[in-house]
């Protein structure tokens, strides 16, 4: 499942090729993906000149000029090909990674963009949990998607303080509690692993102990925002994380998975220096949590 740094990496890829084009043609060649399509949909986009790609959270918007916004969200398997009106392919952030001998996925290719320049944009999704939705500007903050998300954790917004603001008094665990979509939105598993790891602090940790009893920031909460946004930096950089079968990696691959330093490494021996512990995986919330009880407490 990608999470933020591979739906970034997706953005920086389609931006290029979306942004000051125009649908000239859209193929839906089904009604629904994980939820039915908006009605009239290709109808409604053709035409329209898209203005510029965002990304919220785990959500890519689109906004167009006459005030819609296509939301889209890759689900678990979806992904973008791009046929640019030279002839030039791309599949940025193809984090999915499964074994494919030719360009683009026509199987499980459910939506084509056909762009105003001669490029083309082919949405595929082998498990359709991808989501796409078409609505009004005014809408989105009140959107179903939307509505309680937190903040972004690469805003300013995310400071020590505003997070031991917000853990103060709270009983859950550490990870569980970074996880809440409601507190910061679009971090995952894997990142927030790497990103416990890196601040040295247990996952099993109570919440609540990362902030004084007034509610004032630690040392311990100044490192895990910097842990939270140095790895994401980094794997946005990296181009995120391609999981799975590696077998048919190129260059468009994203390669932060060689960087994990817990994730998915138990039973060897921890990176941090000087640290003898071996990493241990163990069950969160019904997710595989992997740290170094040694180091991070
Ligand atoms: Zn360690």
């Amino acid at each position: 499942m990608p999470e933020l740094p591979e739906v970034e990496t997706v953005r920086r890829g389609l931006e290029p090729v979306l942004v000051g084009n125009a649908f000239a043609r859209v193929e839906q060649r089904r009604p629904d993906l994980r939820f039915p399509l908006p009605k009239r949909f290709a109808e409604r986009l053709t035409g329209r000149a898209i203005k510029g790609l965002e990304r919220r959270a785990k959500y890519l918007l689109a906004r167009l000029d006459d005030g819609q916004v296509l939301i889209m969200h890759l689900g678990m398997t979806g992904r973008f090909a791009i046929e640019k009106a030279g002839g030039e392919t791309s599949a940025p952030g193809d984090f999915v990674h499964e074994p494919s001998s030719e360009f683009g996925f026509p199987k499980h290719e459910h939506i084509v963009f056909h762009l105003g320049d001669g490029s083309t944009v082919r949405y595929s999704d082998v498990r359709r949990f991808g989501i796409m939705d078409l609505v009004g500007e005014g809408e989105l903050d009140g959107h179903a998607l939307f509505k309680g998300l937190g903040i972004e954790p690469l805003d300013e917004e995310l400071t020590p303080a505003w997070l031991a603001k917000k853990l103060k008094g709270k009983t859950t665990p550490i990870k569980a509690a970074l996880l809440d979509q409601r507190l910061i939105a679009g971090l995952g598993n894997i990142y927030v692993c790497e990103a416990l790891f890196r601040a040295r602090i247990s996952p099993t940790r109570r919440a609540g102990s990362l902030a004084t009893k007034t509610g004032r920031p630690t040392e311990k909460t100044a490192a895990l925002v910097k842990g939270v946004q140095s790895v994401l930096r980094e794997a946005i950089r990296s181009g995120g994380s391609s999981l799975r079968d590696y077998r048919h990696a190129d260059g468009s691959l994203g390669r932060f998975q060689h960087r994990f330093r817990v994730y998915g490494r138990a039973g060897e021996r921890c990176l941090q220096r000087g640290c003898d512990g071996i990493i241990q995986r163990i069950a969160q919330g019904g997710r595989s949590t992997f740290y170094c009880p040694i180091c991070q407490r």
